[in-house]
């Protein structure tokens, strides 16, 4: 993303959101990323921009150039002067003999010796390159700090100020995380939705509430695979999907998923099967990082994924959905606007229309009904443009924008209008459509029509 030619490039290639990661840089270099983002972004389908908060991460301190570690080297960790600086209280504390510790991406792994006043003398037990500021992990080891900092609030500002359309917060624990995260937005910009980083064990114990309380979900495999055995990774994915699912909320699958292609113009086979396997698990989007930020193939990687979703989002089985629905039904645990965006899916499904149109305030009824994954394309038209951008997040959604109807007919001839416009449908097109009727007001998903396009509607 260093170059407006490049940012154009990735959307060309089917970026939808812009991660911007605060772990990285400053906000001269974010706001000039988010300027270029909206500068570029399309009138069907933009990109949204997501803001990742670093969260409570700790990192080693600057070290010179790059240390080439091999196994059974010895380290010193410790002051400004050791082999890797760690000036972490909590985390110095916490070591003794045996600890271990792993750096970055896990690659470096190191086995605590002794402790010698404030320093600490370990070995490596796998080798690789240590950075500046890479992140440090104590295996097993979790620390009782802010879940968020003094830099996230100031960096969640920032992101209100530059019309973040997303904020993701890093290592969240509980739901309490994001209800506190949810305080702090709100006082800046409440249409900004919160994304809960799943990334640590405790997480996994809590994972009903904080998906409850998040309005979008990261299954952050890069930490959390530094967190748990790699073996447990698959399952936490696959739980951490189905909750969501389950709760109707837009869940991204995250990190490594074609890594070779940082050094590769081609993923490997293993690494498109990955993909696929997220969004046929459930998963709204799929995430790249390294690839794009420090890859030599960025547009490259865009494009691949690009080609795997476009190949995969309409396999999904959506059975499955429909059944857990009706068995819910059959409890009384459902509410009436997911009745109303089942029985769209189910209209879709018997009736085949060119499209499941829907009028949207807050992105409720879009969302709803990408839950049951119809086969059929979802246009969501509103008056909100955040609530548009948003919809990059959510399965099988394109946007536009429309004014606010004031009549249930204005809420056909607006929508209907804007896609023909947009050259999303044609006349004689059969459609489904589902609002919320008064238009306007959030979360009242009440109404299904079935219309055809007509001439009527152009103009
Ligand atoms: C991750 O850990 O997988 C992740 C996406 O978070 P970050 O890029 O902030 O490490």
């Amino acid at each position: 993303m260093d170059s407006r030619e490049k940012v154009a490039a990735l959307i060309r290639a089917g970026m939808n959101v812009a991660r911007i990661n605060c772990s990285h840089g400053d906000w001269e270099t974010r706001r000039k990323w988010i300027g270029w983002v909206r500068e570029l972004s399309p009138a069907v389908g933009g990109v949204a921009v997501l803001v990742d908060l670093q969260g409570p991460k700790f990192r080693i301190g600057a070290i010179e150039g790059i240390l080439d570690v091999k196994p059974g080297y010895e380290l010193v960790l410790g002051p400004s002067d050791a082999d890797i600086p760690l000036s972490q209280p909590e985390v110095l504390a916490s070591l003794t003999t045996n600890s271990r510790l792993l750096l970055g991406d896990g690659n470096v792994s190191l086995r605590v010796l002794d402790r010698q006043g404030d320093r600490i003398r370990a070995r490596a037990i796998t080798g690789g390159l240590v950075t500046s500021r890479q992140g440090v992990t104590v295996v097993g080891k979790t620390f009782d700090v802010p879940a968020i900092s003094a830099k996230d609030r100031t960096d969640l500002v920032e992101a209100c100020r530059a019309g973040a359309d997303f904020i993701a917060l890093s290592y969240v624990k509980t739901g309490a995380d994001i209800a506190e995260l949810r305080q702090l937005v709100d006082e800046h910009d409440p249409s900004v939705h919160l994304v809960a980083k799943v990334e640590m064990r405790q997480a996994l114990k809590r994972l009903d509430d904080i998906v409850a309380q998040a309005d979008a979900v990261m299954v952050a495999r890069g930490d959390l695979g530094l967190q748990m055995d790699l073996e447990e990774v698959p399952m936490a994915q696959k739980e951490i999907i189905r909750v969501c699912q389950r709760r109707g909320k837009p869940v991204i699958t995250a990190t490594q998923m074609l890594e070779s292609m940082i050094a590769a113009p081609r993923p490997t086979r293993a690494e498109a099967s990955d993909v696929a396997n997220a969004i046929l698990d459930g998963t709204d989007a799929v995430m790249l990082s390294g690839e794009t930020a420090a890859g030599a193939f960025p547009i490259e990687a865009c494009a691949a994924m690009a080609r795997i979703c476009a190949r995969t989002d309409h396999e999904v089985d959506s059975g499955p959905l429909l059944r857990e629905y009706s068995s819910r039904a059959r409890k009384g645990q459902t509410s009436p606007t997911e009745a109303v965006a089942h029985a769209v899916a189910e209209i879709a499904r018997t009736q085949r229309p060119k499209a499941i149109v829907t009028t949207t305030s807050s992105g409720q009824t879009p969302r709803l009904v990408s839950k049951f994954r119809p086969a059929t394309p979802i246009l969501c038209a509103s008056w909100r443009p955040k609530t548009r951008l948003q919809m990059a997040l959510v399965l099988g959604v394109e946007a536009v924008d429309v004014a606010l109807p004031t009549t249930t007919d204005e809420i056909v001839d607006h929508a209907m209008r804007a896609f023909l416009a947009a050259k999303r449908l044609k006349i004689g097109d059969s459609v489904v459509l589902s609002a919320g009727v008064p238009a306007g007001e959030p979360g009242n998903t009440n109404l299904i029509l079935i219309r055809p396009v007509t001439a009527s509607h152009e103009g």
